[in-house]
């Protein structure tokens, strides 16, 4: 099955109790697929998939983190590059390990690394690829470079990151967040970083406990549902945008 009837047979589950499931008419005339079909990119692959610190669905209070947060990484691949999103595992041979499984690919494949917001745990692994550009967005760019983490320098991204792939401002759960936007075999797929904490925060529009604005975090969310087909959220497995 690939990924259009994938799509196709979900939404026709989730689609409605007045829709008659149909085998022969599988695509799910509910879904019109928002992406485009020959975009450049050619494959895009989670690396890690995220969990939080602590989740008020599963019954857990946000006082205390009560586990290590990890945040979902995910790999762009389009003609001629591979862009490594919110590099997550602090270890290298961890982080080496993880892209190997799950790509095939080895550390110095990545051309460009890209940092959705400054909390830790989104580049706790950057250091990990010497080799590739350090992209942001503008102020994430100069709030890791300001905190001398790092003594190669992250670059500001304008609109775009090898044509192919589109920078969002998605403000809310901080000022500056920036998330990616591409189209993949005509899915609209949004690397989302913590914009979208879960599939759980974002059916509720709830922003995660450290959220800045809330109310900004809901509309971002709103906004992200209007232009994507797949959501990558910041710690959980991706999810179709219904
Ligand atoms: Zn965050």
């Amino acid at each position: 099955m690939n990924r259009r009837e994938f799509l196709g047979t979900v939404a026709t589950v989730v689609g409605g109790q007045n829709k008659k499931l149909d085998a022969k008419n599988r695509s799910g005339s509910s879904v019109k697929l928002k992406g485009r079909k020959n975009s450049g990119i050619k494959r895009w692959d989670v690396i890690t998939i995220g969990n939080l610190s602590r989740n008020r669905y599963w019954g857990e209070s946000e006082d205390r983190g009560v586990r290590s947060a990890i945040c979902s990484c995910t790999v762009i691949s389009g003609d001629g590059f591979h862009i490594i999103v919110d590099p997550s595992l602090k270890d290298e041979k961890a982080m080496a390990t993880e892209l190997d499984r799950r790509t095939g690919l080895g550390l110095n494949d990545m051309d460009a690394v890209f940092v959705t917001h400054q909390h830790g745990d989104h580049h706790y692994g950057l250091k990990h690829f010497p080799k590739a550009k350090w992209l942001a967005g503008a102020e994430v760019a100069a709030g890791l470079n300001r905190s001398g983490r790092y003594s190669k320098p992250v670059a500001p991204v304008g609109d775009r990151i090898f044509e192919a792939v589109e920078v969002l401002s998605t403000p809310g759960h901080t000022m500056d967040h920036h998330s990616l936007r591409f189209d993949c075999k005509e899915l609209s797929v949004v690397i989302a970083g913590d914009a979208v904490a879960t599939q759980d925060f974002w059916v509720e529009r709830m922003g995660y406990f450290n959220t800045v604005d809330f109310d900004l975090s809901a509309r971002t969310m709103d906004k992200i549902a209007s232009i994507a087909d797949i959501v990558v959220p910041g710690h959980d497995n991706y999810f179709l945008s219904l």
